[in-house]
């Protein structure tokens, strides 16, 4: 296959953009090779420089849950971006989506704008430590919540291991009020709970995303549930990547829980920089300009960003994918199976509504450690034969992979085949 040009750019981009990329995972670093260069996308298929066409299951690491330029949703941008980019004042389109989004969240009265995952998320920190008048936070090892410092921990062997920054540059003071348990494992909780009194947050993905997927067991999710309102901790959940995506409500809706604090981005701008974090009136008010906890964003609300996200959530709305969802996840799940089982490879395949990938283990995944026995080398092969064969994918074993509405039968039997050819490329070079 040819990537020349993508090869070219990469050379290029080097110079003045460091390792080519604005974001570490684009370099293709875990799978080796050159980041391919995009030139445009369309419905369910993304184009590289080089004029390949790929079923695109990145998505933009999750956003485009509709596939790329849904008419509707490019008419709204375009009937936005003639009234003007950015007014540093309201607009209705804000109070719109506020209240489409808190309509979906039951735990939701309130909710602030950010342009972030990361923003949405580290000001919910703050906005827990106002609240309850406490400083730590329990995390979970594999889970990912932005780049602020205080989340960027290490997720270090043992259940009450230190504190270590996971990023150079991270003080440890930053990160000494971050405490660590394992995901599914609620005595890793309950024995932090032991150790320390002055836990403001416990902060978790409802289902995790970002270790590849790992979904939470019922009563585990439920316990955390209880334990926190018991000892007066909130409970962030962090649906940056579920939000809209598990179910019009989040995986909120599908676990039956409700968060002290909800944080949201990707799917809410449906692909412009849009992030959000929303609570009970008891918990916003305490925001500015109400209370004394101080957040803002020059950019925050933004109305290009506003009427992409209110014109892709409504077509969500409308459309109601989640079952459809569910049937491309499973036809998945099986194609992967079958493919590995024919070919003698190990695999686990995880899913969770329109998130779903496979680890190439023996061993069930169902937290940090367990993600970490995948071979990430037959993941390299495998990403690179599906990228021959037409299927972009996220270039890391740890990445879930997007459904869109916009992918077709026709696309699933052209990834079935893709997935055929490159298990069997696995099994001949591996085992
Ligand atoms: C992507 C993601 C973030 C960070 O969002 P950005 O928009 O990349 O800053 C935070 N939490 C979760 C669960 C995510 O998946």
């Amino acid at each position: 296959m040819k990537l020349e040009k993508s090869i070219e750019l990469y050379t290029k981009g080097k110079k003045n953009l460091v390792g080519a990329v604005n974001s570490p995972v684009r370099a293709f670093k875990s799978v080796g090779g050159i980041p391919i260069f995009i030139h445009k996308a369309k419905g369910s298929k993304i184009y590289d420089v080089d004029g390949n066409e790929y079923v695109d299951f990145v998505l933009s690491y999750g956003p485009m849950i509709l596939g790329h330029r849904n008419k509707k949703v490019e008419k709204a941008i375009e009937r936005a971006l003639k009234r003007g980019y950015t007014f540093g004042a309201s607009t209705y389109n804000e109070i719109r989506l506020a209240k489409i989004v808190c309509d979906a969240f039951p735990g939701m009265d309130k909710v602030r704008f950010v342009n972030s995952g990361t923003e949405a998320v580290l000001s919910a920190i703050r906005l827990a430590r106002a609240f309850t008048g406490k400083n730590k936070i329990i995390k979970f090892s594999g889970c990912y919540h932005g780049h602020s410092d205080a989340l960027l921990v290490a997720a270090g062997s043992g259940l009450a291991t230190l504190s270590l920054p996971g990023s150079k540059g991270v003080p440890e003071e930053a990160v000494q009020n971050t405490l660590i348990a394992e995901y599914n494992n609620i005595n890793s909780v309950k024995l932090q709970l032991k150790l320390h009194d002055d836990i403001a947050a416990v902060i978790i993905e409802p289902v995790a995303g970002n270790m590849g997927v790992v979904k939470p067991t019922n009563e585990f999710i439920k316990q955390l549930r209880e334990i926190t309102e018991t000892n007066n901790i909130l409970l962030i959940v962090d649906e940056v990547m579920t939000g809209f995506r598990s179910k019009f409500g989040g995986a909120q809706e599908l676990l039956g829980i409700q968060a002290d604090i909800t944080c949201l981005g990707k799917v809410i701008g449906g692909g412009f920089p849009v992030g959000a974090y929303g609570a009970r009136n008891e918990i916003m008010e305490m925001v500015a300009p109400l209370g004394p906890v101080y957040q803002a964003g020059t950019l925050s609300g933004n109305p290009i960003a506003m009427a992409c996200g209110i014109a892709t959530l409504k077509e969500l709305q409308e459309r109601n994918p989640y079952e459809d969802f569910e049937k491309t996840a499973t036809f998945l799940s099986r194609t992967l199976k079958k493919a590995a089982a024919k070919n003698g490879v190990d695999i686990q395949v995880n899913r969770f509504g329109s998130m779903i990938n496979p680890f190439f283990t023996k061993e069930k995944v169902v937290n940090f450690k367990t993600a970490q026995t995948s071979d990430t080398k037959k993941f390299k092969t495998f990403f690179w034969k599906m990228i021959e064969n037409g299927v972009f994918l996220p270039p890391s074993q740890f990445e879930a992979w997007f459904l869109a509405t916009a992918m077709s039968k026709r696309d699933m039997y052209k990834v079935r085949g893709a997935i055929n050819i490159a298990m069997k490329a696995v099994a001949d070079k591996h085992n």
